[in-house]
């Protein structure tokens, strides 16, 4: 009799020290009969709330997808192992806790003759933590593989929605001007709050988000409705049911701001120590996401742009060129391409020097830009020569565009630094093929070079024109 009561003892200190949740319940009646301490505090939930089973599962496993299609089964199976005398397997998942905040345990259960004996080991930050690391590789992967930056920050957003219930977030990037914020990511926010708040301009008291990244530091707003920055904003956010927003800046490496990362609340909310870490963990990768496309476009300018006049380069235009002539002839149009040379450019450089020279050119791609239409193409071909191609236009058009340049850039007039008038002059040869004609990107530059050569021969300042 001593040692029974003795064994109770033991087992009733165990059962209330350990921090491992145990419930058992009668396989029988499908009742709950016990839950330990640390169930109640794992779960929130008491006996009471447990008790029948079918509201336990219910309570625990919201999702009917996962209760009908994985857990039932699981047990189906794991009750037919044990039957067998097999040893008991556990299974990995999400339970919705009576706050309605997600726990990761690992279950596992013994058959003991009617009783289901249940434990859940937490395993939340081991799975916030490989999560993480998930996310992280699965950035990486997205980075490496080009994904688009809205795709990236898109992913990130709905990680972090998917390890806070009920959270809205959204990314915001800061403008090239530095002062106003515009929607990078925040596909679970109404369409009309994303309009209201893109373009929205920065500043100490606005909002949680514009005051982020205002003054570059971490702004939490556990109530909405009664917090000053937020007045302005009541009846979108009403409109939006939204009432706690907290914002994190998100940073370049240099440490400047380039954007922001929020976390939106249906009821007021204040964030734990683990909202924190995920917040500015979800920051820091959104900022590698942007820094990296950022820096991928700005080799992209560097690979197909030329960098004094910001025109495509020989490569791309010819890379542009052969595209619009494999659409030329599939939709059977004419094409036709301009090369342009500036006329004694040599002269100008000797005269004024080199760095007046620039500026030519310069002030020469902008004319020309404004000339031509969006679907024409323009490069810089080299040195003081530009190409342009001109599709489904008529031949005497084509000459009028060619002309119109001509007239255009011959009336510029730049001053230099030592008030100096500068006026310059360029020869125009056009290549012109027909629906027809057959002809490559190759034909087209011998052609419109030979007429540039006839154009300079005729006395410069001129447009001659070669048919094929
Ligand atoms: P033409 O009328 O026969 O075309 O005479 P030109 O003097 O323009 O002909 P040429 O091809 O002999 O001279 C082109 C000059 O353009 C030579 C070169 O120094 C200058 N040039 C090429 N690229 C640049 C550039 O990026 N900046 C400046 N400033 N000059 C350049
Ligand atoms: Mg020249
Ligand atoms: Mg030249």
């Amino acid at each position: 009799m001593d040692a029974k009561i003795n064994n109770e003892l033991q087992l009733d200190d165990f059962l209330n020290v350990t921090t491992v949740a145990i419930a058992w319940s009668n396989r029988r009646t499908q009742r709950v009969e016990y839950v330990n301490p640390a169930f109640v505090d794992m779960f929130g939930y008491t006996l009471e709330d447990v008790r029948d089973s079918n509201v336990w599962l219910t309570n625990f496993y919201p999702d009917e997808h996962f209760l009908h299609n994985v857990f039932l089964p699981w047990r189906e199976q794991e009750d037919k192992r044990q039957d067998q005398g097999l040893p008991a397997t556990q299974l990995e998942l999400q339970v919705c806790c009576k706050d309605k905040r997600s726990r990761y345990v690992r279950l596992r259960y013994k058959l003991i003759g009617d009783k289901r004996l249940i434990h859940f080991v937490d395993i939340t930050d081991y799975w916030v933590t490989s999560q993480r690391l998930k996310l992280r590789s699965e950035m990486l992967d997205m980075v490496v593989k080009g994904s688009s930056l809205p795709e990236m920050l898109h992913a990130i957003v709905k990680k972090v929605q998917d390890e806070i219930p009920e959270s809205f977030c959204s990314v915001l990037l800061l403008d090239e001007t530095g002062t106003r914020l515009v929607i990078g990511a925040a596909p679970d926010m109404p369409e009309f709050y994303n309009n209201a708040i893109h373009g929205i301009e920065i500043g100490a008291k606005v909002g949680s988000c514009g005051a982020a990244a205002f003054l570059n530091k971490r702004v939490v707003v556990e109530d909405i409705n009664t917090h000053e920055n937020w007045q302005a904003y009541l009846p979108l956010t009403r409109e939006a049911g939204v009432a706690a927003c907290w914002s994190q800046p998100v940073r370049a490496l240099s440490g400047e701001v380039i954007g922001t990362f929020a976390i939106y609340h249906t009821k007021p909310a204040t964030p734990s120590e683990k909202d924190i870490e995920l917040i500015h963990f979800a920051s820091n990768v959104a900022s590698i996401a942007i820094e990296n496309r950022r820096s991928h476009q700005a080799l992209q300018q560097r690979a197909f742009y030329d960098h004094l006049t910001g025109l495509a380069n020989r490569g791309y235009f010819l890379e542009q060129a052969e595209s619009a002539i494999e659409a030329a002839i599939v939709n059977r149009h004419s094409l036709a391409m301009i090369m342009m040379d500036v006329d004694f450019f040599k002269e100008v450089n000797d005269q004024y020097g080199h760095k007046v020279g620039d500026m030519v050119l310069q002030a020469l791609s902008s004319a020309c830009e404004e000339e031509l239409r969006s679907d024409d193409i323009i490069g810089r071909m080299g040195g003081e020569e530009f190409a342009v191609i001109l599709s489904n236009t008529p031949q005497p058009q084509v000459l009028e565009i060619a002309e119109r340049l001509r007239s255009r850039l011959a009336s510029l007039n730049m001053v230099s630094d030592d008030q100096m008038s500068i006026t310059f002059t360029v020869s125009l040869g056009v290549a012109y093929a027909k629906p027809d004609d057959e002809y490559s990107v190759d034909a087209l530059l011998i052609k419109s070079d030979k007429a540039l050569y006839k154009a300079k021969e005729a006395g410069r300042n001129c447009v001659v024109l070669e048919a094929f």
